[in-house]
């Protein structure tokens, strides 16, 4: 549910984020949609896909602060239903847009860092080239993370957090089919 109070503004972030599959048509990460009118958003509104009109990014979901919308943060938050790796639910993932830098700004690490204490799912995935999956990496299972979490240490998670988006940095590029 969205909190009321929100709204997309000038973001249009999603249109160009996420690969859509709509039956013959789709539209790949990376890749603006057509149909986007930056910064008025979407120029077919009324008729828009049924997938436009069922996704919220977390920024909306969960009510966060304005330095979260994802055209001002460079991080798009989708909250994953289904069960995560070690069979919990209700996942956020965290994707970095632009600069991998991002993975040090401090309300992301608090925020990361509390999700993993409840516990609850997290995965950071970066932008695969266009045509190409983009990786992700579930970070409850870093013991290291989740040990500098535990014990305070922002300098051992800053590294450990640098260490999972190598990982995603190495990852081998996956055609999308
Ligand atoms: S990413 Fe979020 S705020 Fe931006 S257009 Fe999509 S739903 Fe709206
Ligand atoms: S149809 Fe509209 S809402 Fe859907 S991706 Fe395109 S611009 Fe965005």
């Amino acid at each position: 549910m969205a909190v009321s109070n929100t709204s997309c503004g000038e973001c249009s972030v999603c249109c160009e984020a996420l690969t859509f599959d709509i039956g013959a048509t789709r539209k790949l990460s990376g890749v603006m949609c057509p149909h986007c009118r930056p910064p008025h958003g979407c120029g077919v509104y009324d008729t828009r896909w049924q997938i436009c009109r069922s996704y919220l990014c977390g920024w909306r979901h969960l009510g966060l602060p304005e330095e979260w919308r994802p055209d001002k943060s460079q991080i798009l938050i989708t909250l994953r239903e289904g069960p995560s790796p070690d069979g919990l639910s209700n996942g956020v993932e965290f994707l970095l847009l632009g600069s991998h830098e991002r993975i040090t700004w401090l309300p992301l690490i608090k925020f990361i860092a509390a999700l993993i204490e409840t516990p609850q799912p997290v995965y950071l995935s970066i932008l695969g080239e266009v045509g190409y999956q983009a990786p992700w990496v579930y970070l409850n299972n870093i013991p290291a993370l989740r040990d500098a979490i535990i014990s305070r240490d922002l300098a051992k998670t800053n590294a450990a957090l640098a260490a999972a988006l190598q990982i995603l940095r190495d990852y081998p590029k996956t055609k999308i089919p």
